[in-house]
């Protein structure tokens, strides 16, 4: 069975197709900068051999839907061609960012889920109306595969209420559902699954703490298998310092920025989600930067990664207080899976929570998973990769296959 994961943005279209027989990547792609004069397509096909060939085409006003049909006619090119025709997709699974209450699950997308997708989009605008263009598309250009949403917020809807309600007036929940609803969820439930498998231990025996420190970084606490809370809320601003976002601040911060700087609201959202996080503190979005500049003595990189750790730290600390049992504390996403500097310093200091890291493993880049704590401690650190779209892919076969 070969399904699509598709991960629309507002200007890129990112994608993979898997043979699910094994779970092979048939071709993988992303179209960006979408609806501008600078639109770029990059494909690459796998072959069995494991050789690759990759094509870049550029075009200008290349949109979603352009994009999307470029993209069906690479996946079925007579000679580059991964499979003979688009009916040979079986389905198509769609990363769709905020599911809200309505989604605990993958949905096999009809009229009355894409309204529920459309009711939620307040509450993420850029981000569902591109995956709803997403959904659309995808419907013309794949009219014979099952379309499937596979939600961002779906894995966070066991949340309970004590960790899901923000202490403001109630009729705020009850009118406009202004609560924490965490993403980054099809993330956390792959390192979650991978972290059992690993450990040969069923997931619904393990408590974990899941870091996913990518551009965006979140925290999860997981029980038995199921999140119990997380660092995101209502958006994916809140929680751990990240590349441009602030993640946990004062919520008087806008009051004062409005008052006694004149900013609108606009500005002010775009200086924490754009402007604030590593980038705020030292100039740098990207951990790698960080990390040269603090080692060659630069104070607000080193503040910065001080700044970062330390909230991962605290984090690590509020949830083995919410489970009690830590099984294993799992890093993923970019940072989490390469940076050993990063790693250590989330972890300095934990001894006496059982988190301790063996310097030698932790240094290893080989291997993934891997275990990076010594024999004998409490709570097992390990590093996994994350893999959403393949996640993607594995609940969408599980759905219609239902
Ligand atoms: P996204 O959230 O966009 O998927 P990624 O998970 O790819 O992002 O993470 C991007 C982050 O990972 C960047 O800050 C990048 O600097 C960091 N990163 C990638 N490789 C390394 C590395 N070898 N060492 C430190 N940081 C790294």
């Amino acid at each position: 069975m070969k399904i699509l994961a598709i991960n629309t943005g507002s200007s890129s279209i990112k994608y993979q197709l898997f043979d699910m027989a094994d779970e092979t990547v048939l071709a993988t792609g992303m179209a960006e900068r979408l609806d501008s004069d600078a639109g770029t397509l990059s494909h690459t096909a796998m072959a069995a051999d494991g050789t690759r060939d990759t094509i870049e085409i550029r075009e200008k006003h290349l949109d979603h839907a352009r994009g999307l049909v470029r993209i069906a006619a690479l996946l079925t090119d007579e000679t580059r061609g991964v499979i003979r025709d688009t009916s040979d997709i079986a389905a198509v699974g769609h990363r769709v960012v905020h599911g809200g209450e309505a989604f605990q699950y993958p949905r096999i997308i009809d009229q009355s889920v894409i309204n529920d997708i459309e009711k939620n989009t307040p509450l993420a605008p850029l981000h569902n109306r591109a995956n709803l263009t997403g959904i659309r598309v995808a419907d013309s250009v794949f009219p014979t595969a099952t379309q499937v949403a596979v939600f961002d917020t779906a894995f966070h809807q066991t949340l309970p209420r004590q960790a899901y309600m923000y202490a403001l007036p109630h009729d705020l929940y009850d009118t406009h559902r202004i609560r924490r609803y965490g993403f980054h969820g099809t993330s956390h439930a792959c390192v979650a699954g991978k972290a059992a498998d690993f450990l040969n231990i069923p997931l619904e025996q393990l408590n974990l703490i899941t870091l996913h420190l990518g551009n965006g970084a979140s925290a999860t606490a997981i029980r038995n298998g199921r999140s119990v809370d997380t660092s995101m809320g209502l958006t994916p601003l809140e929680g751990l310092v990240m590349g441009t976002r602030s993640g946990d601040m004062d919520p008087a911060v806008p009051f004062f920025l409005s008052r006694h700087l004149n900013l609108s609201l606009d500005e002010i959202d775009a200086i924490f989600n754009r402007q604030s996080g590593l980038k705020g503190l030292c100039g740098e979005n990207d951990m790698r930067t960080v990390l040269t500049k603090a080692a060659a003595g630069d104070d607000h990189a080193r503040l910065a990664l001080d700044v970062y750790t330390y909230r991962v730290k605290k984090y690590i600390g509020a949830y083995t207080a919410v489970l009690g049992r830590v099984d294993a504390l799992v890093f993923t996403g970019g940072i989490g899976e390469n940076a050993s500097d990063v790693r250590e310093r989330c972890c300095r200091g934990l001894a006496g929570l059982g988190i301790v890291i063996d310097p030698v493993r932790n240094k290893d880049q080989k291997t993934l998973p891997r275990r990076i704590s010594p024999r004998n401690t409490s709570v097992k650190v390990l590093v996994v990769t994350t893999d959403e779209e393949l996640e993607i892919a594995r609940q969408t076969r599980k759905k219609i296959l239902e």
